[in-house]
C-alpha cells in the first residue's frame, strides 16, 4: 500500500492527449500505479514505478516549460487509487505555479469515495463508462452513477468515454445513454483498437453510432489518434 505522502508513479512525459473532445492539446502525463480493474482490452503498463514525494513530483514538473502546457493529465492506472497523495499534492501544484494550468483526471469512474477528496482541485475530468461486452468486469453503472453524483455536486466538467467492439448489447446502450442523459454529459464512443489499427469494422461502427445518436444527440464518435501517429 502506497504510504501517505509518498506516490508510486510509473512515468511522466510531455505529449499530445489522444483521446475525446480534448484530443491535440499539449499534455505533461502524470501516470499513476495500481488499478482497481482488469479490464479485458488494458493495454497500458502501470504495475513498475518510482516513489515521488509531494515537493519531488512538483520539482519534476518544473522541468518542463509549463506555461506552454494545456493541462496536466493525472492517469493511470488508476490515479484516485493515490487519492491520499493527490489530497495533497494538488493543492501544494497548484499553489506553486502562478498561471492557470489545468488539471485533468483519467479515471475508470469507479472510485467516487476517493474523488470526492479531491473533486475541488480538479478541473476537467475525462471519465470512462465500462460495459462488460468489450471490459469484462461486469456490471458496474451503479459506481458510475455514484461518480456522477460527485461532479455534478462538485459542478465540474465532466465527459464519459466508452471503449466498444461488435459485442455491445442493446441494454448496454440503454444503460450508457441512461447515465449520460440523467447527467446531461457528452458521451465519447471510442471503438477499441489494436495497436495499429480499428478492432471494429467499419459498418459495425457506423451502425452502433446510429443506434446511440436514435437516443441521445450529445453523442461523438472519436478514435485514439496517438495511436495513428505512433506516439504515446
Ligand atoms: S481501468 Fe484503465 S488502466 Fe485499469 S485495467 Fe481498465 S483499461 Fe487498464
Amino acid at each position: 500500500m502506497t504510504e501517505k505522502n509518498i506516490a508510486k508513479i510509473n512515468e511522466i512525459f510531455d505529449s499530445i492527449q489522444g483521446e475525446g473532445p480534448y484530443i491535440g492539446y499539449r499534455q505533461i502525463f502524470i501516470r499513476f500505479c495500481g488499478c482497481n480493474l482488469l479490464c479485458d482490452y488494458c493495454d497500458t503498463e502501470y504495475q513498475k514505478g518510482e516513489d515521488y514525494t509531494v515537493d519531488g513530483l512538483i520539482e519534476k514538473l518544473n522541468e518542463y516549460d509549463l506555461k506552454h502546457i494545456h493541462s496536466i493529465s493525472l492517469t493511470g492506472g488508476e490515479p484516485l487509487i493515490q487519492y491520499e497523495f493527490l489530497k495533497e499534492f494538488l493543492p501544494a501544484f497548484k499553489k506553486s505555479v502562478n498561471f492557470n494550468i489545468k488539471i485533468y483526471l483519467e479515471t475508470n469512474g469507479t472510485l467516487y469515495k476517493p474523488l470526492e477528496k479531491v473533486v475541488d482541485y480538479v478541473d476537467i475530468v475525462s471519465m470512462d463508462f465500462k460495459i462488460d461486452s468489450s471490459a469484462k468486469i461486469g456490471d458496474i453503472y451503479k459506481n458510475h452513477y455514484e461518480f456522477l453524483k460527485v461532479c455534478e455536486k462538485a459542478k465540474k466538467e465532466v465527459f464519459a468515454k466508452l471503449v466498444f467492439d461488435d459485442n455491445i448489447k442493446s441494454f448496454e446502450i440503454d444503460e450508457c445513454v441512461k447515465l449520460a442523459n440523467q447527467y446531461g454529459i457528452s458521451l465519447i464512443l471510442q471503438p477499441k483498437m489494436f495497436k495499429n489499427g480499428v478492432a471494429v469494422s467499419h459498418e459495425k461502427i457506423v451502425q452502433i453510432f446510429d443506434k446511440f445518436t436514435e437516443k441521445y444527440s450529445d453523442v461523438r464518435l472519436i478514435g485514439q489518434v496517438h495511436k495513428f501517429f505512433d506516439i504515446r
